[in-house]
């Protein structure tokens, strides 16, 4: 096992952290306060060539694979967890999809915009009543002859206000039962009408990255804008969502190396009874919890970015990198908040913005009980490891 970064890999790293402590850094507090989503910084990414992973140069990518866009996205999410949604909302989310499914004409009109940051890209799955149970979502597409017709509303969608391109689940044939019947539509939200898109502003983390609700009605979607073959949609929604939580494998793994880092520095500047609290036994103690856990989490992490990268199967890898990573994160948020004592319940530090923001990965692109199943269920023979 080869434990190093290679030059490559390094460099963009590298490129990744300056941008993020440069660009991200200075606005995290205010943006945070303000609820705010700065638009800028994912068309800096894009100009950086940060947004081009996984993707082949004709189509505007940069050529760089799994473990590059991992590394670039870890130092990315270190800084600000929101931003984790960056590479996943716009590339492994809708560009790496429509490159796998989509025609020649549908790769070149999307993908480009997406990897340079010109477009905001979001996938909406979710509904208000189907949210583990993908398969129960009630959202129609009515072939029209010459153009779809959707109707319905998805839920919990991340940038679903903000973004320019989307993709969107629905049932093109509603009397199919379970998974069946499920197509997969291509959306470009500024030239749709009968599309109304709502911030969902109030909740509890993830406060500089956007959320909403998005009501379709008798929504107008050209023909060609069906991505992949009809009614193959749940299998879609699965290959992307297996690229997607890579998203929160990496961001939950990111901000667990926060906490830890934020918490060791503290124990060693704060002293009581005169000395550094990193002297007491039991900070000690949770210190090394927190570094047994994140480790495995970046262990994890790179092992499923590697499978990805060689072309095996990585479904149980991915799952167990994401919940590794999710438990990594709230248990070192809660443990950073102990270790800060008073100033980690104020808003002196980041503590109570990383407990807020570790929470989401319990429940985000599959619930924590979700990928214990499909861990066991790969494990236990129930189903094959894709
Ligand atoms: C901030 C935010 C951003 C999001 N972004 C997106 C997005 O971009 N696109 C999108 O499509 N969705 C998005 N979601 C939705 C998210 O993926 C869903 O909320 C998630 O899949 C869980 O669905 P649910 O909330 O309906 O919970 P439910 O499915 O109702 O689950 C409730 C509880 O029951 C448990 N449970 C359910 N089924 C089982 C089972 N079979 N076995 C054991 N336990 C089970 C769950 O683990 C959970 O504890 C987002 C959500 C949030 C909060």
């Amino acid at each position: 096992m080869d434990f190093a970064y290679t030059e490559d890999q390094k460099m963009i790293a590298e490129l990744a952290k300056d941008f993020a402590e440069k660009e991200i850094a200075p606005y995290v507090e205010e943006d945070e306060e303000n609820h705010y989503y700065r638009r800028e910084i994912l068309t800096q990414m894009g100009e950086l060539g940060l947004l081009g992973f996984n993707i082949p140069e004709e189509y505007g990518g940069n050529g760089l694979g799994w473990m590059e866009a991992v590394a670039a996205l870890y130092e990315i999410a270190k800084v600000h967890t929101s931003w984790r949604l960056s590479i996943s909302g716009n590339i492994w989310g809708p560009a790496l999809t429509i490159l796998e499914y989509g025609t020649e004409e549908q790769k070149q009109l999307y993908i480009p915009g997406l990897c340079s940051g010109e477009y905001a890209g979001s996938f909406a799955i979710t509904e208000a009543n189907s949210g583990s149970d993908v398969a129960s979502m009630k959202m129609t597409a009515k072939d029209m002859g010459d153009h779809w017709l959707l109707n319905g509303s998805k839920m919990w969608i991340s940038g679903g206000h903000t973004s320019d391109i989307g993709l969107v689940f629905a049932k093109t044939d509603p009397a199919a039962s379970g998974s069946k019947g499920i197509s997969c539509f291509i959306i470009d939200y500024n030239n749709t009408e009968g599309i109304t898109r709502i911030p969902i502003n109030k909740k509890v983390g993830m406060w500089s990255a956007p959320t909403s609700e998005l009501v379709f009605e008798d929504a107008r979607i050209p023909k060609q804008n069906l991505l992949g073959p009809l009614n193959k949609g749940f299998q879609i929604c699965m290959w992307m969502l297996n690229n997607t939580r890579m998203g929160c494998a990496t961001g939950s793994a990111a901000l667990s190396a926060a906490c830890l880092e934020g918490a060791a520095k503290y124990a060693n500047e704060r002293t009581q009874f005169g000395q550094p609290i990193g002297k007491f036994q039991m900070i000690q103690q949770q210190i090394a919890e927190m570094k047994l856990e994140d480790e495995a989490a970046k262990y994890l992490l790179f092992k499923a970015a590697w499978l990805k990268e060689n072309k095996l199967p990585s479904q149980q890898a991915t799952s167990m990198a994401k919940l590794a990573g999710c438990n990594a994160a709230v248990h070192g948020a809660n443990l950073a908040m102990k270790i800060y004592g008073s100033y980690g319940y104020s808003d002196e530090y980041p503590c109570g913005r990383w407990l807020r923001d570790a929470k989401q990965f319990e429940t985000l692109e599959g619930t924590s009980n979700i990928h214990m199943t499909i861990v066991a269920g790969i494990e236990l023979g129930y189903q094959p490891d894709r």
